[in-house]
């Protein structure tokens, strides 16, 4: 599997933060997720690898193109989705579509309709009259027109409804049926995540502090329920992070196989949710 999107020792510095030398890389054909707490990093990342903010230091590649010196290449083939304030308010959904539209080479005006009438736009409104969910949702029509190979977006579904998020992830995973494709995207409902993503990355204040296939990251940890009076004395080398209560306790472990030599019978070992993972990690490094 080639990678789509390969990030190297990427650095930016703002004054009161920095993203420290990250690195990652995307599989061609996986939906990958990026969260962390607010502040963590995560537009600045994406603000880095699409050019909007400049890095420091780093290399950014996107199909195996260097982004610095394949920008309108590298533009024409992904498409991206974020804070939709470079509208033209005073437009209609359909004039900013014209303007946007001959910047792409492989536009298709069949799809934007297609799309528009998923999401039950009417391209007659006036931008300046769309609601936050409208906007998101006329961004992502606008991705989706143009053959993209790569989407990144910045918490597209924010602001969305419980039925267009459904519809909005059918959208990405009918996309990525078609192959050779791949998505990035932050966000923080964890459950769009358990759907549909194949990869994930957490960051927290500016660095990556865990990243994997999601699959083997819920396998690796349990939330574990039990008595605390059975707790081995050095049990905190076991958990990622542990409370205890009059009740019992309850923690998350990525050594499941030695606590179970440790742990009474009826201790309660249970997958982890996205949430449950990503909240254990956070707290650690606070
Ligand atoms: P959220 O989940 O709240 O959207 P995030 O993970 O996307 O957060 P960023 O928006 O990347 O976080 O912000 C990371 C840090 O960088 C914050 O402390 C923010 O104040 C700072 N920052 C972002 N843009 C700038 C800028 N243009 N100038 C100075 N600081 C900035």
């Amino acid at each position: 599997m080639d990678n789509i999107l390969e990030v190297t020792g990427l650095v930016k510095r703002y004054p009161s933060f920095s993203l420290d030398n990250i690195s990652f890389s995307l599989p061609e054909g996986c939906v990958t997720g990026f969260i962390g707490a607010n502040g963590a990093g995560k537009t600045t990342t994406i603000r880095s690898i699409l050019g909007l903010a400049r890095k420091n230091a780093g290399v950014v590649k996107v199909f195996g193109l260097d982004a610095d010196a394949h920008e309108q290449e590298i533009k024409d083939r992904i498409g991206i989705v974020m804070d939709s304030s470079y509208f033209y308010n005073d437009l209609s959904m359909k004039d900013m579509k014209s303007i946007i539209a001959p910047a792409y080479s492989k536009w298709s005006d069949a799809d934007y309709r297609l799309y528009m009438e998923k999401f039950e736009l009417d391209p007659k409104q006036k931008i300046s009259t769309l609601s936050r969910g409208m906007r998101m949702k006329f961004a992502l029509v606008l991705a989706l027109s143009h053959q993209a190979e790569l989407l990144i977006m910045d918490e597209p579904t924010s602001g969305l409804d419980p039925l267009v998020r459904s519809q909005f992830l059918e959208i990405v995973m009918d996309y990525m049926k078609n192959g050779g494709k791949g998505v990035f995207f932050s966000t923080h409902i964890t459950s769009d995540l358990d759907k549909i993503a194949d990869y994930l990355f957490f960051l927290f204040d500016g660095q990556i502090i865990l990243q994997g296939q999601k699959d083997e990251m819920k396998e690796g940890h349990a939330v574990v329920k039990g008595d605390a009076s059975a707790l081995p004395p050095d049990y905190e080398n076991y958990f990622v992070g542990i409370s205890k209560s009059a009740y019992g306790f309850e923690g998350l472990t990525d050594k499941k196989a030695a606590l179970k030599k440790l742990l009474p019978v009826n201790t309660v070992y249970e997958v982890p949710t996205i949430e449950d993972i990503m909240l254990y990690y956070i707290r650690r490094h606070k």
